[in-house]
């Protein structure tokens, strides 16, 4: 082979080795507020994004404890996920302001609002956030409803292509396989909750409405008289007579609710309380969307069967 030749190639080797690939190699810092939104952008990004959650896994998604680091990792965003709907109200825009980054600005391709596109529950008629209700524009707990996940798996996906036109069709190969996960693993959880529809349970928040609505059982209280505000004796005295008028026998606490109120109302109600959590991560073995979903319908079947 002629030395010029070996030259050309030797060069077309570096080159492929470095400009392309080094372009590849950077995977886009996705930052998200909540660890079930994280999971989801891992899901839809693959191998091609880094991802990040703010809050904890154990942590109140609407009371995050904001902390200088929570500014550095929203200042090296390439995108932003939030739930949206004033979910993180009270804690992510300063953060959002101190960050100083334009690329997850609001309306920016990297800044992805969850509740959008997501058909709200509770939208209050009238509303005073003065009270101390933190629901202002309907429920912002949809993420446990499959249905609604698919929608934001859509989003972040058609987000993910504009920031990073170049894996636009990983982002669309990875949506349809989750998809495709998604509907079957539906007819499932559906299948498994199917024996209890109208069982009655009582939440401490209002945080599973979506997931009843879905599978057919029903909320009959809540420990707290209005999202985001403590329980109230008298508040609890009312809980106790719809809880023994309804026979509701289960009560749903997430880690970082109030355990000691729920024990209290469950004895005597004779009422189970059942620890759960709506974000992967905080339950055992639970990193995926699919494994928080087969632990929360698993954990329902088990406490439904047990408490006719
Ligand atoms: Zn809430």
């Amino acid at each position: 082979m002629k030395l010029a030749s070996l030259f050309k190639i030797a060069a077309a080797a570096v080159v492929a080795l470095s400009a392309p690939g080094m372009a590849s190699a950077q995977k886009l810092n996705v930052v998200a507020t909540t660890p079930d939104l994280a999971a989801l952008a891992q899901s839809i990004g693959g191998t091609r994004v880094l991802v990040k959650a703010l809050a904890k896994s154990t942590e109140d998604p609407h009371f995050v404890d904001a902390k200088p680091s929570h500014i550095v990792t929203l200042n090296r965003a390439d995108v932003l996920i939030e739930g949206g709907a004033e979910l993180e109200l009270g804690w992510l825009p300063p953060l959002l302001e101190s960050a100083r980054n334009s690329k997850i600005a609001a309306g920016a391709p990297g800044r992805i609002v969850a509740s959008q596109g997501i058909k709200m529950l509770e939208i209050p008629t009238s509303f005073d956030r003065s009270k101390g209700d933190v629901h202002s524009m309907g429920n912002p707990h949809f993420m446990l409803d499959p249905v609604n996940v698919k929608i934001i798996a859509a989003q972040i996906a058609d987000h993910l292509a504009q920031v990073d036109p170049k894996s636009a069709g990983l982002y669309q190969a990875n949506l349809k396989a989750f998809n495709t996960k998604v509907d079957a693993k539906l007819i499932e959880w559906q299948r498994q909750l199917a024996p209890y529809k109208g069982a009655k349970i009582v939440t401490y928040h209002k945080d599973f409405p979506y997931l009843a609505e879905r599978f057919g059982f029903e909320v009959v209280e809540t420990l707290e008289p209005k999202p985001g505000i403590a329980p109230s004796p008298a508040h609890l005295a009312k809980v106790i007579g719809t809880m023994k008028a309804t026979r509701a026998r289960v009560i749903l606490v997430q880690p970082y609710q109030n355990r000691k109120t729920a024990e209290t109302v469950a004895r005597q109600t004779g009422a189970t309380v059942l620890d759960i959590a709506q974000q992967p991560g905080a339950m055992k073995n639970t990193t995926t969307y699919f494994d928080l979903m087969d632990r929360i319908v698993g954990t329902l079947a088990t406490a439904f069967q047990a408490t006719p």
